[in-house]
C-alpha cells in the first residue's frame, strides 16, 4: 500500500492506494480509516506534503563504499549516524533554498525507513516489525560547511534540506531497489540499495541500541556515489523502484 499525506480543506489528510485507486484515509497515519464509499482522488491534483512528520530524522553517513571513496573517505567499520532537524523537512514539489552561507549545496538521494512502532533495542531479525514502510529522501548538504566545521550539524540542517516523499510504501523489500537521482532530467546517481554497507536490519538494530525511535521517526540510509552541486533553477528528482519519485526545485 502507498500512503500519501496531502493538504485538504480541513487541514492535512492521508490517502492510500486501494482497488479503487488512491482514496481518502483519514487524518491519523497510524490509524488509517479508508472510506469504502469514497471515490478515488486524482493524485496529480493533490497538494502533497511529506508523508510523515518525524520527531527525529536519523541519517547515516558513508553507507555506500563508492560514495565514501568519492569524497576521499574510508568505508566505516560501523555506521556513522547524525541527526537532521525536523525544521529542515520539505514537501514534494517544494523549493530547496540554497543559503547564502554556502557556496556548494549538494543533493544526496536516499532510501528512507519510516518507523511504525516505538522501538528500543530491536534485534536485526525483528527489524521489520517496527517499520511502517519506506519513502524517498534527499539529504541536502552544504558540503563546504560540512568540511569547514569538522562536524555535520550546520551543513545538514538548513531549512528545506530534508525533502521526503512522495509516499510511504508499506509492502516493499528494500534489499535490492534501484535508486536514481536526476538533475534537470540527467542521471547523476544510479545504484542498487544492495550496495549499502549496513543494511536496513543492521541500521534498525544499531540506531535503536542508541535511542528510542517513535512512530513516524525516520532513518535516512545513506547515499550512493554521484553526488553533486545544485544550482538555482535546477529540478532534482530522487526515484526509488517501488516507491516513486520525489521532485523538488532549487532557488
Ligand atoms: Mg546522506
Amino acid at each position: 500500500m502507498k500512503i500519501y499525506r496531502y493538504r485538504s480543506e480541513g487541514g492535512d489528510a492521508y490517502a492510500a492506494t486501494s482497488e479503487k485507486g488512491v482514496v481518502p484515509a483519514g487524518s491519523d497515519l497510524f490509524n488509517l480509516r479508508i472510506d469504502p464509499s469514497a471515490g478515488p482522488l486524482d493524485l496529480e491534483r493533490l497538494d502533497l506534503l511529506t508523508p510523515v512528520r518525524p520527531g527525529k530524522i536519523v541519517a547515516v553517513g558513508r553507507n555506500y563504499a563508492d560514495h565514501a571513496k568519492e569524497l576521499g573517505n574510508e568505508a566505516p567499520p560501523e555506521p556513522i549516524i547524525f541527526l537532521k532537524p525536523p525544521s529542515a523537512l520539505l514537501d514534494p514539489e517544494a523549493t530547496i533554498v540554497r543559503p547564502p552561507a554556502s557556496q556548494r549545496v549538494d543533493f544526496e538521494g536516499e532510501l528512507v525507513i519510516v518507523i511504525g512502532k516505538r522501538a528500543r533495542n530491536v534485534k536485526a531479525a525483528q527489524w521489520r516489525e517496527v517499520v511502517l514502510g519506506f519513502t524517498c529522501g534527499n539529504d541536502v548538504t552544504a558540503r563546504d560547511l560540512q568540511k569547514k566545521d569538522g562536524q555535520w550539524t550546520r551543513g545538514k540542517s538548513f531549512d528545506t534540506f530534508c525533502p521526503l516523499g512522495p509516499c510511504i510504501e508499506t509492502e516493499l523489500d528494500p534489499a535490492a531497489l534501484q535508486l536514481s537521482t536526476r538533475v534537470n532530467g540527467q542521471a547523476r546517481q544510479h545504484e542498487s540499495t544492495a550496495l549499502m554497507i549496513f543494511d536496513c536490519a543492521f541500521l534498525v538494530e544499531f540506531v535503536t541500541a542508541v535511542m528510542t525511535l517513535d512512530p513516524g521517526d525516520v532513518i535516512m540510509t545513506g547515499t550512493p556515489a554521484g553526488i553533486g552541486p545544485l544550482q538555482s533553477g535546477d529540478v532534482v528528482e530522487v526515484e526509488i523502484e517501488g516507491i516513486g519519485t520525489l521532485r523538488n526545485r532549487v532557488s
